[in-house]
Formats: C-alpha cells, structure tokens, sequence
C-alpha cells in the first residue's frame, strides 16, 4: 500500500515536470488560437496524466471495451478530412456519467457513460460532439478566458491544479455547445452513423436530468435546451445517398465488462 502511495507521489512529481517543462520551453502568443497544435499536444498529455492520478478518474483497463472504444474511434477519425489532431481516448472508472476534453485532442469518457447508452451509436454520438469540442479549440479557449493566457502558461503548480479542476469540470456557453452539436452531425453522417441519433441522445438525457449521477456531464451542464438541441439535431439533413452502417460491436457483451 505504502508503495503504491509512494509511487504516485513519484509519477506525481515526474507529471508536474514534464508540464513545468512543456510550459517553460515555449513561448505563448497572445491567442489561443495560434498556439500550435504541437504544443497543445504536449501540455494535453501531461494533463492527462496528472487527472489518472485523481482517484476519481482512475483508468479502466480492459482489453474488450478499449477495443471497443477505438472501433467507435476509428470510425469517427474515418470520417474527418483534415484534421491535425491526433486523437486518444482514454476510459476512467466511474459510475458518473461523463466524458470531457482535455487539450491537445484527447477525450475522456467514464464507464457510466457507456453504461448509459443503449447502442454503440449513441456513444458515438457524444463522442462526435467532444471531437467538435476539440476541432474548435473550445478547451484552450476557455481555459485562456477562465485564467488568461500569462497565469495558463505559467507552469506554476496552483495553476496546474486550478487547470486540472477545470478541464475536469469544464463547461462550455451555449454558442460553443451548439457548434459541437452541428460538428458532431455533420461528423456522424461522414462516418456513416445517423446524425440524428444524437436527437435521441438528447431526448434520453432530458428523462434524466434529475440524476445524481449526470450533474458533471458537460454536454448537459450549462445549458441543456434539450427542445431547441433535439430540434435542430431532427432538422439535420444527411445527403440523399447517406446510408447508415451498424457499429458492428457486440454492445450488452461490451457492457457486462463494465
Ligand atoms: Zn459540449
């Protein structure tokens, strides 16, 4: 037990230096949106880390629903024409239902999600809309509105953890939340998943937004509008042509792992 503490508390240190590093190394422009995704990269790892050290975002390792996850992944990536990212999706353990986006193209989701949904479409479709988080740089954005770019990236370790609360419980204004959803339809139809799955996503999270266990969940947390998302997520038009194709994944199987 000792140990494990103290290995921590060594990954621990080792963590703050590689973002002390990936802070102090570069030099920051005034605007978000010119950091290079290179650098975002760099600091979004290191904040991965330091989060799976948090016992409430400890990584769920199993084999099946890892596969899972990047069966869903690839198929979304597929769909994307030019992005720059390079995307790792990471699954903690925990019953709250939750996903969210860390910079630099990485998005975490919790086993309560995927628990939550029904077909693996469904978590595609959350999925889709935390890439849309990540394409328009919602995160950094908003991490640089929160904190200002000089404290962001001054690699001091209070900041470091005011970051990690965050990223963790991140919340978008409403403008934000709208392009993610239109990103994520546009998303599903490329990947040749129906958009409006994710109308029924919207209309599930609306029968449960008393649950305890969603009061983290970002897509819901500012400003849920179900009415207005689940109509504009219905009005979506996929092309004429646009024919679906069933995430062949054996999903009450991939559940049971949980
Ligand atoms: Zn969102």
């Amino acid at each position: 037990m000792q140990r494990s503490i103290l290995r921590d508390l060594l990954v621990l240190l080792g963590v703050f230096g590689l973002i002390w590093l990936a802070f102090s190394l570069f030099s920051y422009p005034e605007d978000p949106q010119l950091l290079s995704i290179e650098k975002e990269e760099r600091l979004g790892e290191a904040y991965v880390d330091l989060i799976l050290l948090n016992p409430m975002f400890r990584e769920f390792e199993n084999r099946q629903v890892d596969s899972a996850i990047r069966v869903i992944g690839d198929r979304l990536e597929g769909g994307l024409h030019d992005s720059e990212y390079n995307y790792r999706f990471v699954v903690f353990d925990s019953e709250m239902i939750n996903a969210f986006t860390v910079p630099g193209g990485n998005i975490l989701i919790s086993t309560g999600l995927i628990g939550f949904c029904d077909t693996p479409e469904e978590l595609a479709s959350v999925m889709a809309h935390e890439m849309g988080h990540v394409e328009e740089r919602h995160v950094l954005s908003r991490l640089v509105k929160e904190l200002g770019i000089e404290i962001l990236t001054s690699g001091d370790q209070y900041v470091i953890g005011e970051v990690t609360g965050l990223l963790t419980s991140t919340s978008f204004d409403r403008k934000q939340e709208e392009e993610a959803d239109l990103f994520a339809a546009h998303l599903l139809e490329e990947s040749a998943i129906e958009p409006r799955t994710l109308a029924t996503l919207f209309r599930k999270l609306e029968e449960e937004m008393d649950n305890e266990l969603m009061k983290h969940f970002e897509i819901i947390s500012t400003h849920p509008n179900f009415r207005f998302r689940i109509r504009e997520a219905l009005s979506f038009k996929p092309a004429e042509d646009f024919e679906a194709k069933p995430i062949e994944l054996d999903w009450e199987e991939i559940r049971g792992e949980l």
